[in-house]
């Protein structure tokens, strides 16, 4: 399978791969074995040759190879990243995409206006040393007070490692306090956050909500402001113990009375992502994805790609379907942020790509990052957020600035406000989280039948031409509204397989 027509290698999509001698169509005579999902050159390549997927270079050839080779990692060269300096800004930004109306799912909508998939309680924590209580109160509220109240999905602790024995002063540290003090705020939440601190901690309660940021109404709190509990003040852990589980009851009270209402698909907040990707990612259920992408902008929801190290050799295709060229400029600050970041660090973008995604056919980061910006569809960028920070409502496709790791992700994704998650893989992945419902989605059929209690759809079917991009597409997008509804069940809630939270913290510990 060619992704381009221009293309001078193409991705085999046999399950079993392809034998040296096959003769698949339109492409030569293979003179080696190639493996499911990886490449084979379409034409002879010649030392130095550029070699061409989705249309662009994604490296240049170490060594002559004869038409039908095996185009592996160690055979490619891979490109600089793009120059962040020249880069065209919103000079072809899609036009408005035709409205959808009509698309609608159930959910419990809150008093500023957003909604929620799940209606769960939440308690927020300052401090991993509160954790271990906070957890004993959260099992504790899961067996004793929880079946009481049967419309409330469930109770959680958010739960990190930040809080003391941190930098709290550091250029990076708002990035982990606006992260952490914005999960508490995820519309599946019902309610005010319950905020649990040890009370000598350096992110005192405080700096996750500060006062005058709650009564000045630009955040977006529901049901007023947060109530503080701090374990120093009370008489040991019994004690503490009790006061959660007595703040725990009112408001399960209050949550049970919640009801799910009617809601347009605007109201969903989707985050994409994907994890475990291999070289079908990017013509399977990445385009699936970016088709149901597209469905959501016009029903205007607000739809995020993430991922900085899987965008960063793809911001030039990306730059030019900004909306604005300040839109593009903060889509430009974000990559070159974290080029600064990652050189701190002494590593560079190339760091990202996994020995899974390598035996799944993707040569390196350039070729992932093709395959990985395919999620995004066709419409204009209309947003940029940075690291935790609240993404706009209703306001179609935007970039929010998360690292690529699939929990950190996921994390930073939910304090963004995501209220349905979308999750592409082809090696596979059980991940989950408890925010929110996680829609996991395989680039491979192999995939889907190994791991049928696992992923929720198949984007297979596409590489063999059962299926096209916009059945999956239109597929995922009932889906989503199925799961967003509570009507049907992701593989990860049913199993209840929710992954750490892990807010980014970019900053020194001390
Ligand atoms: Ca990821």
């Amino acid at each position: 399978m060619r992704a381009h027509p221009a293309d001078n290698v193409g991705v085999v999509v046999q399950p079993e791969g392809l034998r040296a001698g096959a003769e698949p169509v339109d492409a030569p005579r293979l003179v080696e074995d190639v493996p499911l999902a990886h490449k084979v050159s379409l034409t002879p390549l010649a030392a130095g040759d550029p070699v061409r997927r989705y249309n662009e270079v994604i490296g240049y050839a170490a060594q002559d190879l004869p038409a039908g080779s095996w185009v592996r990692e160690e055979l490619l060269e891979m490109p600089t990243a793009p120059p962040l300096d020249t880069l065209e800004r919103a000079t072809r930004p899609a036009s408005k995409l035709e409205p959808l109306e009509g698309y609608t799912f159930e959910g419990y909508r809150h008093a500023d206006g957003s909604v929620g998939t799940k209606n769960i309680l939440g308690l927020t924590t300052t401090v991993q040393c509160v954790a271990p209580t906070v957890a004993h109160a959260v099992t504790r509220i899961r067996q004793e007070l929880l079946p009481r109240f049967p419309n409330v999905d469930d109770v959680t602790a958010l739960t990190h490692s930040y809080g003391c024995g941190v930098a709290i002063n550091a250029p990076d540290a708002p990035i982990p306090i606006r992260s952490i003090g914005n999960l508490g705020l995820n519309p599946n939440f019902g309610g005010a956050p319950l905020v649990v601190s040890l009370g000598c901690e350096k992110m005192q309660p405080d700096r996750l909500y500060p006062a005058e940021a709650l009564t000045n109404g630009l955040l977006p709190v529901v049901g007023g402001a947060p109530t503080v509990l701090r374990l120093q003040e009370n008489a040991g852990f019994q004690a503490t113990v009790a006061a959660i589980l007595e703040f725990a009851e009112k408001r399960l009270a209050e949550l049970d009375r919640r009801r799910r209402v009617t809601c347009p698909a605007a109201d969903l907040v989707v985050g994409l992502q994907c994890g475990g990707s291999d070289a079908l990612s990017g013509i399977t259920a990445n385009p699936a994805v970016g088709f149901a992408a597209d469905l959501l902008v016009r029903a205007g929801a607000t739809v995020m790609f993430s991922e900085v190290t899987e965008v960063r050799d793809a911001v030039h295709l990306l730059t030019p379907r900004c909306a604005t060229p300040e839109i593009a400029d903060a889509l430009i600050r974000e990559m070159r942020w974290y080029d600064e970041y990652l050189a701190r660090g002494g590593a560079d973008r190339s760091a990202n790509t996994s020995p899974g995604n390598k035996r799944g056919g993707l040569a390196n980061i350039v070729e992932k990052a093709l395959g990985s910006t395919a999620k995004s569809g066709t419409s204009a960028l209309s947003f940029v957020t940075t690291h935790g920070e609240r993404a706009p409502r209703r306001a179609g496709l935007g970039f929010a600035a998360t690292p690529a790791s699939d929990f950190v992700c996921g994390t930073q994704q939910l304090a963004a406000g995501m209220n349905l998650h979308v999750f592409t893989t082809g090696r596979g992945t059980p991940y989950g989280l408890v925010l929110c419902p996680v829609v996991k989605v395989s680039t491979n059929t192999p995939l889907a039948e190994r791991w049928p209690d696992l992923i929720d759809l198949d984007a297979g079917p596409i590489a063999t031409g059962a299926k096209s991009i916009e059945d999956v597409g239109w597929e995922l997008f009932q889906l989503m509204l199925d799961v967003a509804s509570g009507r049907k069940q992701t593989w990860s809630d049913r199993w209840r397989l929710h992954n750490d939270l892990a807010p980014f913290n970019p900053g020194p510990v001390t």
